[in-house]
């Protein structure tokens, strides 16, 4: 009897319920590199060589401990280039008699992993994914009924479910949430705590050479290479990330500062979103340093709300939305992504600056993700489809179920308000609160019109006006659309045309994409 366990690139965690439940003796693991999944979006260079690396290395790792691993890699000759083909062929090769595997992040490899039974004649077990801290069917339980899925309650049901940062039945420091002491804008001389950087050894350096050969045309730059690539780096960059940047993690966490591309965000995604950091030991970890007294409540609580909050939230939102969620289309947007997002090429600095960092890194902050790169999409009318594939392409931890519900619900508003009560749309104003951009941007970021006129305020407007069929009965909006009110009929006119003439001149796609 052998069982063939397949085993995804986002399931790089030694204690995945298919590799608990399994006997090593009996059982043979499967990772594959395939074209399909490489390129089904044109992934940024360094997050598929950050794949590809972390995926090797975990295999080597499962061999030291005992386990049969086939690796089949992306240049095998034989390599079918999709899931299914390697399925296939791995059953043949190895004479299995079942399948055991651990359900995908996406609705598309789900479907997948649903034909295998019927593609190899032989049973197929679907695990749950149990290295999230609430699981599917619970969300489902919690969201049912519910008029609004407010994200503040169901982190406040998580406090309690995990017992993560209370003092017995109440929230450690009194209250549940500290966001008013957060969110300072960036302050002038402040220095930044460099991050771990983690030297390419020779299974990333083959990876290097792989995909700078198949991939070369991708988006973003492939060096210089410094992700962690191990459990064990993981654990240095979260143990780095705890002593340097949390303590000021929640005062700056919505800051943007030229240039500085991390501040004090902590740069886990990646690894937690593939399997080589749990988020359960990181919000341990977290509160640790908060009761050892080395990091203020304001930090750990908005650090830790981040994960046991909107991490867990959007991946319920994702499933409860189902397969169709990325085709949402609130306000009927269908504008061609501008074809800067892949080339940084623009004057407006605050995009600029997000797209740079993009490329630098396939990582931007939160900030710059939802109120510069997002919003701007979402004024000037972006077909959603196209945002979200730009998302899930440059970002090194872009899944789709933790980018969707960020993209097409948070950034977009194009689910029509399922996952947030309002768009979260912004003017320059916002943006030069909370960033050194506009100071050095060629644009005025007080002018609404003009030819030096910032176009976040026109677009911002004209975005308001334009939707206040669908928008202005909201209570969350009612003072903005005070505000447009207030304008007399000539400014209102002037405004409009700002953003209309702003957007007939916006460059199209970018060839290729
Ligand atoms: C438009 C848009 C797209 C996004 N796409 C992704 C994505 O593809 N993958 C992804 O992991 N995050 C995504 N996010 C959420 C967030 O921007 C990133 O998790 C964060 O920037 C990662 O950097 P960090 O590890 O330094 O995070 P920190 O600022 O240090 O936050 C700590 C952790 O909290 C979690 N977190 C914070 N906010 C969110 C959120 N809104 N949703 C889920 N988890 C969150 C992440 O695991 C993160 O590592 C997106 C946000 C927006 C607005
Ligand atoms: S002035 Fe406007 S376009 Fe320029 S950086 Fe500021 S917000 Fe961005």
């Amino acid at each position: 009897m052998t069982c063939l366990v397949p085993l995804l690139g986002d399931q790089l965690s030694p204690g995945l319920a298919a590799l608990r439940e399994a006997d090593k003796a009996d059982t043979i693991v499967l990772m594959m590199e395939v074209a399909a999944e490489a390129s089904y979006v044109p992934h940024h260079r360094k997050k598929i060589a950050f794949l590809f690396s972390a995926m090797r290395h975990f295999a080597a790792e499962l061999r030291d401990a005992g386990w049969t691993v086939d690796y089949v890699a992306l240049d095998d000759l034989a390599n079918g280039q999709d899931f299914d083909s390697e399925v296939v062929r791995a059953v043949a090769r190895h004479g299995a008699t079942s399948i055991v595997t651990v359900e995908a992040g996406e609705w598309r490899v789900i479907d997948a992993q649903q034909r295998w039974g019927a593609l190899t004649g032989l049973p197929c077990t679907i695990l749950p994914d149990d290295r999230f801290l609430f699981s599917r069917t619970d969300f489902a339980d919690w969201a049912h009924n519910r008029k609004r899925l407010v994200m503040e309650d169901f982190y406040r049901l998580m406090r309690r479910h995990t017992g993560i940062l209370m003092d017995g039945i109440a929230p450690a420091g009194g209250q549940w949430n500290f966001d008013i002491e957060n969110r300072k804008p960036p302050r002038k001389g402040m220095t930044y705590p460099p991050l771990p950087a983690f030297a390419p050894d020779a299974i990333t350096a083959a990876v290097l050479d792989l995909v700078a050969a198949r991939f070369g045309n991708n988006f973003g730059e492939l060096l210089p290479f410094s992700h962690a690539v191990t459990r064990d780096q993981a654990l240095v960059a979260l143990d780095d990330f705890i002593r340097h940047r949390l303590p000021r993690f929640g005062d700056y966490q919505d800051a943007m500062v030229a240039g500085e591309d991390h501040l004090f965000h902590s740069q886990l995604s990646s690894a937690m979103n593939c399997g080589l950091l749990l988020p359960l030991e990181v919000c341990q970890a977290a509160e640790a340093a908060y009761r050892a007294g080395t990091v203020p409540i304001n930090a750990v609580e908005g650090f830790i709300r981040q994960i046991l909050g909107w991490r867990e939230y959007v991946r319920g939102i994702h499933w409860i939305a189902g397969p169709d969620y990325t085709a949402r289309n609130h306000f009927g947007a269908t504008r061609d992504l501008p074809a800067f997002y892949w080339t940084g090429e623009t004057d407006m600095r605050c995009l600029a600056e997000s797209v740079g960092a993009t490329s630098r890194h396939a990582h931007a902050h939160h900030i710059q993700r939802l109120m510069v790169l997002g919003n701007f999409a979402m004024l000037i009318g972006t077909d959603p489809v196209q945002i979200h594939v730009w998302f899930l392409a440059v970002y090194d931890d872009a899944y789709e179920w933790v980018e969707a519900p960020n993209v097409i619900g948070m950034s977009q508003f194009a689910d029509g308000g399922l996952m947030g009560s309002k768009p979260y749309a912004g003017g320059g104003a916002y943006i030069n609160r909370m960033s050194d951009y506009c100071g050095r941007c060629r644009y005025n970021v007080k002018q609404r019109t003009g030819p030096d006129a910032c176009p976040f305020n026109s677009l911002y407007w004209d975005f308001l006006a334009r939707h206040r069929d669908t928008l202005g009965r909201n209570n969350r909006l009612l003072r903005m659309y005070d505000g447009w009110d207030r304008f007399d009929a000539a400014e209102q006119g002037a405004i409009r045309a700002q953003a209309a003439e702003f957007m007939a001149a916006l460059p199209g796609k970018a060839e290729g994409y």
